[in-house]
């Protein structure tokens, strides 16, 4: 069956797109067929898997609001097995034009039931905004679990509870099968030594909950989106390349390998 996983966090730039990029070309690396759904505007994972947000292709906005069936979107990446289907800037606009529509919470659940995609994909991989507006709760409705960047910096713990009680509120109102795939640390410098407190103070909040893989500081995961490229086809032997890989393995196994 497939995967849904949405990354969340309302916090802006702790790590959502990284991962989303990087995961999920991991993921499609060991042979797991993988579709990225864009849902931020600011569509930096389309452009981080090196499509250009600038030509007129059709994005997630005409799934949403037009119901343009998803395999009328998609795209292909550079890596094998991984397709996306791009946003846009338009997707803006979605935000309040679904506040008057009828089911509007469940606009991509309805878009991800289909043959196209059962017959397609392993893992869907869907990358939000920072909010916890209706297209974060669409991904949440959607979704059979949600993995939680958290950066490992001071204000790492801030939002959490909010995010954790929107959580809740979506598994008892909207979407029973949504479990917590994972709290993902990043952007980890062993040399702080607050970044080594936040390490312990999320462990021992969340214990079970957070990934054995931390996701370190580095440089090449934040220059590969220039070149429109996860960080496997940038520097493949870099820190960067093979935490995320390291992920992707922990998250298959956690999958009993499927
Ligand atoms: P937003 O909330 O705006 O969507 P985000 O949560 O998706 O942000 P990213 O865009 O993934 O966050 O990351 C924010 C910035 O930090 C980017 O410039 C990215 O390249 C950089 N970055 C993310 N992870 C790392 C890392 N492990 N090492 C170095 N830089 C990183
Ligand atoms: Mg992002």
């Amino acid at each position: 069956m497939k995967k849904v996983i949405a990354i969340v966090n309302q916090k802006g730039g702790v790590g959502k797109t990284t991962t989303a990029v990087n995961l999920s070309s991991s993921l499609a690396i060991l042979k797991k067929r993988v579709l990225v759904i864009d849902l931020d505007s600011q569509a930096n994972s389309t452009s981080g898997l090196g499509l250009s947000t600038k030509d007129d292709l059709k994005s997630i906005y005409d799934s949403i609001i037009d119901n343009t069936q998803l395999e009328n979107i998609v795209q292909k990446t550079e890596i094998e097995f991984l397709d996306i289907i791009p946003s846009s800037i338009s997707l803006v606009g979605a935000e309040v034009e679904l506040i008057s529509m009828e089911e509007r919470e469940f606009k991509i659940k309805k878009l991800l039931e289909c043959k196209f995609i059962d017959d397609n994909y392993d893992y869907i991989i869907l990358d939000c905004a920072p909010s916890l507006g209706l297209i974060t709760i669409n991904a949440l409705a959607a979704a059979r679990s949600t993995l939680i960047p958290v950066q490992c910096e001071y204000y790492a713990l801030e939002g959490l509870s909010n995010l954790f009680e929107t959580i809740k509120i979506i598994q008892t109102k909207i979407n029973t099968y949504l479990e917590i795939e994972g709290i993902l640390l990043t952007m980890y410098d062993h040399r702080l030594k607050l970044a080594n407190q936040v390490v312990s103070d999320v462990k021992e909040h969340f214990s079970n909950m957070v990934f054995e893989t931390i996701i370190p500081r580095n440089i090449k995961l934040s220059e590969a989106p220039s070149f429109g490229k996860p960080v496997i086809l940038y520097d493949v032997i870099s820190k960067g390349a093979i935490s995320y890989l390291n992920l992707a393995k922990e998250i298959i196994q956690k999958h009993n390998n499927l």
